[in-house]
């Protein structure tokens, strides 16, 4: 998309971080740069809207948090954060996932989303697909539909469009 340079001159990669061998991609001078934020935010907004119309918009912790809200704001509808396992205050739904190494796990509120909602889910990057996916397991828990997923990035060798399926997910570049 157009985003493509702007997103190439404010997210960089980072060598051998968090361990050998990974290339972590780095958004945080996309946040410090407002008129790029805010055309990522109106790229995402646009994808979102090709999508379909949604009933909230589901931000997943941390990265997902910076992005998610502002959608959330511009489409009108609530937003609704998945955190780390013993961050939410309120009887919590709850499930687990493989990292490469050990297990994570993720909550949500039980009163959070609307049984028979659809949902939008958002996050920074896709790699493997495992976080994305354990978002669609607690919305399913609550009874509600992943509408659809949209991330800015997605890593292309780690294959995490395949995990996901049918949903499929939105983005703005792919590396
Ligand atoms: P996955 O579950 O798809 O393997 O990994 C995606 C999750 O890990 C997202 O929550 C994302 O924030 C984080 N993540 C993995 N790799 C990167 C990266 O290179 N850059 C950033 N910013 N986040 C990453």
């Amino acid at each position: 998309t157009e985003l493509d340079p702007i997103i190439d001159r404010l997210v960089r990669p980072i060598a051998d971080w968090p361990e050998p061998g990974v290339t972590f991609r780095d958004i945080t001078p996309l946040l410090g740069d407002p008129v790029a934020y805010d055309a990522v935010i109106d790229g995402l907004v646009t994808l979102a809207q090709a999508a379909g119309p949604v009933d909230a918009v589901l931000g997943i912790e941390a990265r997902g948090f910076l992005f998610g809200p502002s959608i959330a704001l511009r489409l009108g509808v609530g937003f609704v954060p998945v955190r780390k396992a013993g961050k939410l205050p309120s009887e919590s739904l709850s499930t687990s996932y493989d990292l490469e190494y050990g297990s994570a796990t993720m909550e949500m509120h039980v009163d959070a989303v609307t049984a028979g909602s659809r949902v939008l889910v958002v996050d920074d990057v896709l790699a493997t697909g495992g976080t994305l996916l354990a978002a669609a397991d607690l919305v399913s828990q609550a009874g509600a539909t992943v509408a659809g997923n949209l991330v800015l990035i997605e890593l292309l060798a780690l294959g995490g469009r395949a995990r996901l399926g049918d949903t499929g997910c939105g983005t703005l570049r792919t590396y």
